[in-house]
């Protein structure tokens, strides 16, 4: 085999997959694998979806990429939906999370008009460009990489005491992921989100909400923020919002808005016209009946799971579609996912102790079964005869 010249920042599995429909990957040889990982939160409707798959062939059809320098009629529906899902105002697009999270902070900073301090949650997750990096509140993977953007501090997750008491004059938001993904799937108490929102309008704050994992379905809301009936003033979005096309969006309110002039902030490729159109199919597939299944089938799996009581599983948790299981101490969450694979099931993984299951809103009940009945058996060691991690 030639050499690979693939930069070594990935940890990669030795399996391609050659094509996919709905909740099922095919690789080259052949075999059916299940997809409860969704490319990490992004396929929510599946491989191939013909819906999606059309719009996106219309516009390949039509122009790939004019610049934001002309009007675009797609971003413009798309910038209506998610206003009116959202309650918010306006839409910058751009092309990922970490760049969302980028304008966030930039805007944030603007608004402030000299105040600069964002507060973050340790164990957060942002993206890996130097402002998200230094919102990320996970120490290991700053390290190499400083000094990162000053300005930041990271308290404990979940913990309304901790945020009051890192606020000073300097401070202009509060940034958070509604649940951590990256962190472990860690979903706060009750009423928490609510008492930062309280906060934030108590000292002028403006709350940064960071839907890029969470949003657009994943829970069994537009976003996850919606379980609580609050609004934030700004939301990121990625992942799932072309079903696996590169496109990241920032919505704000107009209060925020109203900072940026032409020349603030901008992208080349952000909300190009084939993202989009795979976008705005998206969002007319996430229908109220879809985000209430999202809801019902989450439930199933894990009261399903919960039921078997397996002395290798410490804890369930999650909402929706978003689940975290956590393993008990001893057990590799990687060698476990590897295992899974090799079974002909994907999933994914949070540190070294979590298994994470993020399957497209198109999986059935059935799949779960098929889930639940192989991931004990991995569990019991009682996998195939032959299977080498
Ligand atoms: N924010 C959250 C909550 C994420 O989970 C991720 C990616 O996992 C990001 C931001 C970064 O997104 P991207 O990889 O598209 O830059």
């Amino acid at each position: 085999m030639s050499e690979n010249h693939l930069l070594g920042n990935y940890n990669r599995y030795p399996v391609e997959f050659a094509f996919g429909e709905g909740a099922y990957l095919y690789d080259h040889q052949g075999s059916k694998y299940t997809d409860f990982l969704s490319g990490i939160a992004v396929t929510g409707f599946g491989h191939a979806q013909p819906d999606i798959t059309s719009a996106v062939m219309k516009q390949l059809n039509g122009v790939w990429h004019t610049s934001n320098l002309f009007d675009s009629s797609g971003q413009k529906t798309l910038a209506s939906t998610l206003a009116e899902k959202s309650g918010l105002d306006k839409v910058f697009f751009c092309n990922s999370g970490t760049e969302a999270n980028e304008a966030a902070i930039k805007f944030a900073r603007k608004w402030g008009n000299g105040r600069y301090h964002i507060i973050t949650a340790l164990g957060g997750f942002h993206g890996r460009t130097m402002g998200a990096l230094s919102a990320t509140g996970q120490p290991k993977l700053w390290n190499g990489f400083f000094p990162l953007v000053y300005g930041f501090t990271s308290v404990p997750f979940g913990v309304i005491e901790s945020i009051k008491s890192a606020i000073t004059p300097q401070t202009v938001a509060i940034m958070l992921e509604p649940i951590l993904g990256e962190g472990g799937v860690i979903v706060p108490q009750n009423g928490y989100l609510t008492a930062v929102k309280e906060l934030c309008e108590e000292h002028n704050l403006l709350l940064i909400l960071d839907e890029v994992q969470t949003g657009m379905g994943r829970t069994g809301k537009w976003f996850a923020h919606q379980h609580d009936d609050i609004k934030p003033d700004i939301i990121t979005l990625a992942k799932g919002i072309a079903n696996g096309l590169p496109l990241g969006a920032l919505i704000c309110s107009d209060d925020v808005a109203s900072v940026i002039k032409p020349g603030d902030h901008g992208s080349t490729f952000g909300g190009n016209p084939v993202s989009v159109a795979a976008a705005n199919a998206v969002t007319e597939l996430l229908t109220d009946d879809v985000l209430a299944e999202n809801l019902e089938l989450g439930d199933y799996f894990v009261s399903q799971l919960t039921e078997l009581s397996l002395p290798e599983v410490l804890d369930i948790r999650g909402k929706g579609l978003m689940i975290g299981i956590q393993l008990a101490d001893g057990i590799s969450s990687k060698t476990v996912a590897g295992k899974l694979l090799n079974q002909g099931i994907v999933v994914g993984t949070s540190g070294d102790s979590v298994i994470r299951v993020l399957p497209p809103f198109v999986i059935s009940k059935a799949d779960f079964d098929h889930f639940i009945s192989t991931f004990s058996a991995v569990l019991a060691g009682a996998e195939a005869q032959g299977v080498a991690v």
